[in-house]
């Protein structure tokens, strides 16, 4: 097909659709650095290059689709969260957002502790040599197996999550001959989304205990008095991709609050307070996250005054930021398939992937950018729709974007900030193979999670 074939769709405002997008960037070939890793830029001939190798290279060597992963990007951002909070406080990674070897060695290196939530999170962390006692454990129904194993390899913490797993946690630690560190994960009753939250007394889900009705000061009392444990503080999380501060500070205010009634009562002052994770991203050019180090104070400010307040003693916080480290340093690299230009629409752009390596959009209603990458273009923009492979009219990558009107089939497109939930949600849908994850640094890629292949399908199925 030339480029010319095919009607372009409709470009102008005054013919725009309804949709929740801006209108487009002035220059369509500038790309935003808030949504692309460091390293990104166009080289001499227009192509987008990470680490200093061009796309059109990394399609040929690696194929498409596949998630380039910026490796001094994500070590910088590791750093810059490390240094921001300070020796007085513990940043774990949330391995959830993307976990490999590779990922638990950078975090290891640049001085991170780390989250999981499931065995095959532990195996992995373990396996790639973090010290049992940066991990912390997670989820709201380990099986009587995973905290077997994450007592016996010495975890760092268990973040309890409810009444039964206060005991069972209790019985393995005694059996095993050790107090078990533990946090009490509460729920303080606020909802946060991105730009604004809800204060309630109740949070109507499925994670930890609530402060409301004295569940959570239950849970401390039972805590306190089993052998096996030992409670270190109290965990909140309240939320994801949260840009404004206000959710947190209800949540710190809230936690220190019980803080201070577990002195009153227990005559003990709990060492830690955990304000979880959930810092937002720029996906779009309309994001505007904060830096770590605004974070940092913002929650440090917080919890300093309000337990001046409350006459405690400031407990040494952390923080598990997942999406903020890895989300930003990978993008995905598709080729363009099939376009269909739908008229008084919007045009129809189809990848070679979809919602089997980005499941975000479809289950969370996600907003994405996306590139035109191996080439630049002086074309007109054309409103699409980035749409997958899959037997689904909800697979859709990129909901409204523009692309230039000039976009043709065997034309590389790039999807920012899929670093995070990406792979790790990936899924084998239409026996799709998940997209391998490539690590480019300093001028050399190299594979650190393989493309999935048609054996690996086979071996599974067993016939
Ligand atoms: C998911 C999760 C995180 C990480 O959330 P991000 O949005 O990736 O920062 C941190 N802590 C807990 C307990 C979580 O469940």
């Amino acid at each position: 097909m030339s480029r010319s074939a095919h009607p372009a769709g409709p470009r102008h405002a005054d013919v725009l659709p309804e949709g929740h997008y801006s209108a487009p960037a002035a220059d369509l070939n500038v790309l935003d650095e808030k949504v692309w890793s460091r390293t990104v830029t166009r080289d001499a001939d227009g192509a987008l290059t990470v680490g200093g190798i061009a796309v059109a290279r990394l399609a040929e060597e690696f194929g498409t689709p596949a998630y380039f992963l910026d490796e001094s990007d994500f070590r910088a951002r590791c750093r810059a969260w490390a240094d921001a909070f300070g020796p007085d406080a513990d940043v774990f990674y949330a391995g959830k957002a993307f976990l490999s070897r590779a990922i638990v060695r950078w975090l290891k290196e640049e001085g991170l502790n780390l989250d999981v939530c499931s065995g095959g999170e532990l195996t992995t962390a373990l396996d790639a040599g973090m010290p049992a006692e940066r991990i912390a454990f997670h989820g709201n129904n380990k099986t009587v197996a995973e905290i077997e194993r994450a007592v016996e390899a010495g975890v760092g913490r268990i973040v309890l999550d409810s009444f039964q797993e206060i005991v069972r946690v209790a019985h393995i630690a005694q059996r095993h001959g050790v107090r078990q560190r533990v946090q009490i994960r509460v729920t303080v009753g606020v909802e946060a989304h991105t730009h604004e939250f809800i204060a309630t007394a109740h949070e109507d889900q499925k994670f930890g205990i609530a402060l409301a009705d004295g569940q959570a000061a239950e849970a401390v009392r039972r805590a306190l008095s089993l052998d096996g444990l030992e409670l270190i503080g109290v965990h909140s999380h309240i939320g994801s991709q949260i840009f404004d501060m206000a959710g947190f500070e209800v949540s710190a205010r809230r936690v220190v609050q019980l803080l201070a009634e577990i002195r009153d009562e227990h005559g003990v002052e709990l060492p830690e307070i955990d304000l979880g994770g959930g810092l937002g991203i720029a996906y779009t050019s309309d994001d505007d996250p904060r830096e770590p180090h605004e974070i940092a104070k913002a929650l440090s400010d917080i919890v300093t005054r309000e337990c001046e307040a409350a006459k405690l003693r400031t407990p040494r916080i952390s923080v598990e930021p997942g999406r903020a480290i890895v989300g930003p340093t990978a993008f995905t690299l598709y080729e363009v398939g099939t376009i269909k230009p739908l008229e008084g629409l919007r045009t129809y752009v189809s990848v070679d992937g979809g919602m089997s390596d980005n499941i975000r959009t479809a289950l969370y209603d996600a907003e994405y950018s996306v590139a035109l990458v191996s080439r630049t273009s002086d074309a007109e923009p054309m409103l699409v729709r980035v749409v997958g492979k899959h037997c689904e009219s909800g697979d859709i990558v990129v909901k409204d974007a523009f692309l230039p009107a000039d976009l043709a089939p065997g034309d590389l497109i790039a999807v920012p900030a899929t670093g995070a939930y990406c792979r790790s949600m990936a899924s084998n849908y239409n026996h799709a193979l998940r997209p391998p994850v490539v690590a480019v640094r300093d001028g050399e890629a190299r594979v650190i999670v393989r493309r999935e292949t048609e054996e690996d399908l086979l071996r599974l199925d067993v016939g």
